[in-house]
């Protein structure tokens, strides 16, 4: 038997997901014992102390089945942000929200638009419904959102945009989104993934911009500016109906206790938030000006990780440095062979980062 044979059209033609090396793999792998890793734009600074005394307090109830309905969670995240809780779709992170927006929404005879380097889940929840992708040309590393206006055809349902985007970092100004989003027909859903939103203090409110567009869905995370990867939660923002069909399709319980208990507490730690932001810029820019002075070019960032040129095939350079301890991640995946994407560190690991480079690459 081949299962191949069997499998959804679109499956055997997706390529699994490849993460960031964890560090207790380098470890295994060479006999390292001091291993960095800036490779899956993990917050560096370790989780906030209210999330941890809260998973404290709640840890004996692990017992039991979570709220499938997410009712503190919601009713935290509606109270912050100025939402109603029916507009909320609770996901095991936002990938879990992209998913359940493709198989919501998308069928086998379906178009999906995104962009050429663009988040590579997009492409894997498209294929995996076996819809067909329509991949748009980037301008300058970034989505070309008049190209992906144009794209739309009789046959798109949903169109993803990730701003800022990852593996590039580019960022489309908010008013040039609130125009395509003019453009774009009703019948026609658009996934804006804000997954590195919080790290700007002066983003665009976008959920006020969900009572022009109904068909609009954000999606945000608390995996990066708030810390919780490991946990795994993020959420969607959407018109209620949309937030109803969504949530059909997800698993009763896949936000788990501890996770919407992380949450609520990390919302209502501001301080973590704008120091996360603040060690994110200085961060950035000590990367930044250690590639100036490699001479190596790199893409802007607005996220919490910066994409850098090294100006020959990146795959030898990604090795090199795992054996210096240094996990980065190479983007050949992404069409872009010649570039590392550099999460931003401590200061330390930054330094240590760095340093390894210029060797690698010397
Ligand atoms: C990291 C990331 C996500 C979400 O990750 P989760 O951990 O699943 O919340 C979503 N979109 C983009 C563009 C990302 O980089």
């Amino acid at each position: 038997m081949n299962f191949c044979d069997l499998a959804v059209s679109g499956v055997t033609d997706l390529a699994p997901y490849v993460p960031g090396k964890p560090i207790e793999e380098l470890q295994r792998q060479y006999g390292l014992k001091d291993v960095i890793k800036l490779a899956s734009n993990e917050n560096p600074m370790g989780p906030s102390q209210a999330v941890q005394a809260a998973i404290a307090r709640n840890v004996a109830q692990i017992t039991r089945y979570p709220d499938g309905n997410g009712y503190q969670l919601k009713l935290a995240l509606s109270e912050h942000y100025g939402i109603a809780a029916e507009q909320i779709t609770l996901g095991k992170g936002s990938n879990d929200v992209l998913e359940m927006v493709a198989r919501a929404f998308v069928s086998q005879a379906d178009e999906v638009i995104f962009s050429e380097h663009a988040f590579a889940v997009y492409g894997i929840v498209t294929q995996a419904i076996g819809a067909t992708p329509v991949v748009t040309s980037a301008s300058n590393y970034g989505h070309d959102l008049a190209a992906m206006a144009a794209a739309v055809s009789d046959k798109t349902k949903l169109i993803f945009i990730a701003n800022p985007n990852n593996p590039t970092g580019t960022y489309v100004d908010p008013a040039e989104v609130y125009t395509f989003m003019q453009q774009i027909p009703e019948r026609v859903l658009v996934v804006l993934d804000e997954a590195y939103y919080e790290f700007s203090e002066q983003s665009a409110d976008t959920f006020r911009w969900l009572e022009s567009f109904p068909n609009l869905i954000i999606c945000r995370t608390f995996s990066k500016a708030y810390g919780l990867a490991g946990l795994r939660v993020g959420f969607g923002v959407s018109h209620p109906q949309v937030a109803d069909l969504m949530n059909r399709v997800r698993q009763p319980f896949n936000v788990s206790h501890l996770a919407q208990i992380a949450a609520v507490a990390a919302l209502g730690d501001n301080d973590y938030l704008v120091k996360s932001r603040a060690l994110n810029e200085a961060g950035l820019e000590q990367l930044c000006d250690g590639f100036e002075q490699l001479s190596l070019d790199y893409i802007p960032s607005y996220g919490n990780f910066v994409a850098v040129n090294v100006g020959r095939d990146a795959a030898p350079v990604y090795e090199n440095l795992l054996r210096e301890g240094v996990i980065v991640r190479p983007i050949g995946a992404y069409g872009m062979p010649e570039h590392l994407r550099i999460s931003v560190g401590l200061e330390q690991e930054n330094a240590y980062c760095l340093e390894a480079l210029t060797k690698v690459l010397a």
